[in-house]
Protein backbone atom coordinates (compact mmCIF):
# COMPACT_ATOMS: atom_id res chain seq x y z
CA UNK A 1 0.00 0.00 0.00
CA UNK A 2 1.32 3.28 -0.97
CA UNK A 3 0.25 6.07 1.11
CA UNK A 4 1.30 9.77 0.85
CA UNK A 5 0.87 12.97 2.71
CA UNK A 6 0.41 16.00 1.11
CA UNK A 7 0.80 18.55 3.78
CA UNK A 8 0.23 22.57 4.05
CA UNK A 9 -1.71 25.14 5.62
CA UNK A 10 -4.77 25.03 2.99
CA UNK A 11 -6.31 28.54 4.51
CA UNK A 12 -7.80 28.42 2.39
CA UNK A 13 -8.15 25.92 -0.12
CA UNK A 14 -7.28 27.07 -3.46
CA UNK A 15 -7.36 25.77 -7.05
CA UNK A 16 -3.73 25.09 -7.07
CA UNK A 17 -3.62 23.01 -4.24
CA UNK A 18 -6.78 21.12 -5.54
CA UNK A 19 -4.88 20.52 -8.80
CA UNK A 20 -1.74 19.16 -6.53
CA UNK A 21 -4.12 16.93 -5.05
CA UNK A 22 -5.74 15.96 -8.26
CA UNK A 23 -2.63 14.79 -9.89
CA UNK A 24 -1.19 13.19 -6.59
CA UNK A 25 -3.96 10.77 -5.88
CA UNK A 26 -3.20 9.41 -9.29
CA UNK A 27 -0.25 8.07 -8.55
CA UNK A 28 -0.85 6.32 -5.29
CA UNK A 29 -2.64 4.12 -3.21
CA UNK A 30 -3.74 7.08 -0.57
CA UNK A 31 -3.01 10.50 -0.33
CA UNK A 32 -3.29 11.81 3.36
CA UNK A 33 -4.21 15.41 3.08
CA UNK A 34 -2.76 16.69 5.87
CA UNK A 35 -3.53 20.22 7.39
CA UNK A 36 -1.04 21.89 9.82
CA UNK A 37 -2.42 22.72 13.23
CA UNK A 38 0.04 25.66 13.60
CA UNK A 39 -1.93 28.90 15.68
CA UNK A 40 1.27 30.88 15.66
CA UNK A 41 0.51 31.06 11.70
CA UNK A 42 -2.33 32.94 13.07
CA UNK A 43 -5.26 31.34 10.80
CA UNK A 44 -8.33 32.38 8.96
CA UNK A 45 -10.28 29.01 9.06
CA UNK A 46 -9.93 27.15 12.01
CA UNK A 47 -8.72 23.34 11.28
CA UNK A 48 -12.31 22.37 11.87
CA UNK A 49 -13.54 24.63 9.02
CA UNK A 50 -10.38 23.66 6.71
CA UNK A 51 -11.18 20.22 6.79
CA UNK A 52 -14.58 20.83 6.19
CA UNK A 53 -13.71 22.78 2.93
CA UNK A 54 -11.25 20.25 1.90
CA UNK A 55 -13.60 17.05 2.67
CA UNK A 56 -16.10 19.09 0.44
CA UNK A 57 -13.49 19.50 -2.80
CA UNK A 58 -12.27 16.56 -2.61
CA UNK A 59 -15.74 14.01 -2.20
CA UNK A 60 -14.94 12.82 -5.67
CA UNK A 61 -11.98 11.07 -4.77
CA UNK A 62 -12.09 8.28 -3.09
CA UNK A 63 -8.51 7.42 -2.24
CA UNK A 64 -7.84 11.09 -0.54
CA UNK A 65 -8.49 11.50 3.22
CA UNK A 66 -8.14 14.89 4.83
CA UNK A 67 -6.59 15.14 8.63
CA UNK A 68 -4.62 17.34 10.74
CA UNK A 69 -1.59 16.81 12.95
CA UNK A 70 1.09 19.36 14.84
CA UNK A 71 4.41 18.78 15.57
CA UNK A 72 6.83 17.23 13.29
CA UNK A 73 5.51 15.67 9.46
CA UNK A 74 8.30 13.43 9.37
CA UNK A 75 6.78 11.92 12.96
CA UNK A 76 2.99 12.03 11.58
CA UNK A 77 4.32 10.25 8.31
CA UNK A 78 5.96 7.23 10.37
CA UNK A 79 2.99 7.23 12.74
CA UNK A 80 0.25 6.89 9.95
CA UNK A 81 3.21 4.96 8.23
CA UNK A 82 3.08 7.17 5.22
CA UNK A 83 6.62 6.90 2.84
CA UNK A 84 5.91 9.31 0.67
CA UNK A 85 5.65 13.46 1.37
CA UNK A 86 4.44 15.70 -1.77
CA UNK A 87 5.19 19.20 -2.18
CA UNK A 88 4.22 21.84 -4.68
CA UNK A 89 6.74 24.09 -6.09
CA UNK A 90 5.52 26.93 -7.97
CA UNK A 91 8.96 29.12 -8.83
CA UNK A 92 12.53 29.17 -8.03
CA UNK A 93 11.69 31.16 -4.50
CA UNK A 94 9.65 27.76 -3.10
CA UNK A 95 12.55 25.21 -3.97
CA UNK A 96 15.85 26.38 -1.61
CA UNK A 97 13.40 26.27 1.64
CA UNK A 98 11.65 22.99 0.11
CA UNK A 99 15.07 21.30 -0.34
CA UNK A 100 16.07 21.86 2.99
CA UNK A 101 13.28 20.47 4.35
CA UNK A 102 13.36 17.45 2.37
CA UNK A 103 16.72 16.55 3.09
CA UNK A 104 16.46 17.00 7.07
CA UNK A 105 13.21 14.88 6.84
CA UNK A 106 15.42 12.50 4.78
CA UNK A 107 18.00 12.76 7.76
CA UNK A 108 15.76 12.19 10.38
CA UNK A 109 14.17 9.35 8.35
CA UNK A 110 15.30 8.12 4.99
CA UNK A 111 12.29 5.80 4.65
CA UNK A 112 10.40 8.26 3.69
CA UNK A 113 10.90 10.55 0.68
CA UNK A 114 9.45 13.77 -0.81
CA UNK A 115 8.51 14.67 -4.43
CA UNK A 116 8.12 17.83 -5.95
CA UNK A 117 5.39 18.57 -8.16
CA UNK A 118 5.59 21.64 -10.59
CA UNK A 119 2.77 23.37 -10.49
CA UNK A 120 0.45 23.43 -13.56
CA UNK A 121 0.88 26.85 -15.46
CA UNK A 122 -2.35 28.28 -14.79
CA UNK A 123 -2.15 28.05 -11.13
CA UNK A 124 1.90 29.24 -10.90
CA UNK A 125 0.79 32.48 -9.34
CA UNK A 126 -1.80 31.41 -7.16
CA UNK A 127 -1.20 31.01 -3.04
CA UNK A 128 -3.60 31.41 -0.21
CA UNK A 129 -2.37 34.45 0.73
CA UNK A 130 -3.19 36.10 -2.85
CA UNK A 131 -6.86 35.07 -2.19
CA UNK A 132 -6.81 36.06 1.37
CA UNK A 133 -5.51 39.98 -0.25
CA UNK A 134 -8.12 39.73 -2.90
CA UNK A 135 -10.79 38.48 -0.82
CA UNK A 136 -9.96 41.12 1.89
CA UNK A 137 -10.78 43.84 -0.47
CA UNK A 138 -13.96 41.85 -1.75
CA UNK A 139 -12.48 41.60 -5.31
CA UNK A 140 -13.63 38.49 -7.32
CA UNK A 141 -11.89 35.44 -6.35
CA UNK A 142 -13.85 33.17 -8.11
CA UNK A 143 -10.41 32.39 -10.88
CA UNK A 144 -8.97 31.22 -7.33
CA UNK A 145 -11.70 29.18 -5.56
CA UNK A 146 -14.39 26.67 -5.73
CA UNK A 147 -17.49 28.59 -6.14
CA UNK A 148 -19.13 26.86 -3.13
CA UNK A 149 -16.34 27.98 -0.99
CA UNK A 150 -16.26 31.81 -2.01
CA UNK A 151 -18.92 33.25 0.26
CA UNK A 152 -17.39 31.42 3.42
CA UNK A 153 -14.45 33.16 2.66
CA UNK A 154 -16.25 36.87 1.82
CA UNK A 155 -17.83 36.27 5.20
CA UNK A 156 -14.53 35.89 7.17
CA UNK A 157 -13.88 39.51 5.71
CA UNK A 158 -17.05 40.96 6.86
CA UNK A 159 -16.80 40.19 10.62
CA UNK A 160 -13.05 40.94 10.73
CA UNK A 161 -14.25 44.43 8.84
CA UNK A 162 -17.11 45.28 11.31
CA UNK A 163 -15.33 46.58 14.49
CA UNK A 164 -13.40 49.33 12.45
CA UNK A 165 -16.63 50.13 10.88
CA UNK A 166 -17.84 50.76 14.05
CA UNK A 167 -14.84 52.42 15.50
CA UNK A 168 -14.89 55.04 12.13
P1 LIG B 1 2.49 25.82 3.38
O1 LIG B 1 2.11 26.79 4.44
O2 LIG B 1 3.01 24.50 3.87
O3 LIG B 1 3.32 26.38 2.24
P2 LIG B 1 0.28 25.91 1.59
O4 LIG B 1 -1.14 25.62 1.96
O5 LIG B 1 0.60 27.30 1.21
O6 LIG B 1 1.10 25.40 2.79
O7 LIG B 1 0.74 24.93 0.44
C1 LIG B 1 0.74 23.54 0.59
C2 LIG B 1 1.51 22.93 -0.55
O8 LIG B 1 0.86 23.24 -1.77
C3 LIG B 1 2.94 23.44 -0.71
O9 LIG B 1 3.75 22.36 -1.13
C4 LIG B 1 2.83 24.47 -1.79
O10 LIG B 1 4.04 24.61 -2.51
C5 LIG B 1 1.76 23.84 -2.66
N1 LIG B 1 1.04 24.85 -3.44
C6 LIG B 1 0.40 25.94 -3.00
N2 LIG B 1 -0.14 26.65 -4.01
C7 LIG B 1 0.17 25.97 -5.14
C8 LIG B 1 -0.06 26.18 -6.54
N3 LIG B 1 -0.70 27.27 -6.96
N4 LIG B 1 0.41 25.26 -7.41
C9 LIG B 1 1.09 24.18 -6.96
N5 LIG B 1 1.36 23.93 -5.67
C10 LIG B 1 0.92 24.80 -4.78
Amino acid sequence: MKRAIYPGSFDPVTFGHIDMIERSAKMVDELVVAILNNSAKNPLFSVKERVSMLDEITCHLPNVKITCFDGLLIDFARKIEATIIIRGLRAVTDFEYELQIAQTNRIINSQVDTIFLTTSLEYAYLSSTIVKEVASYGGDISHFVPEQLMERIYEKYVTIQNPMDVKN
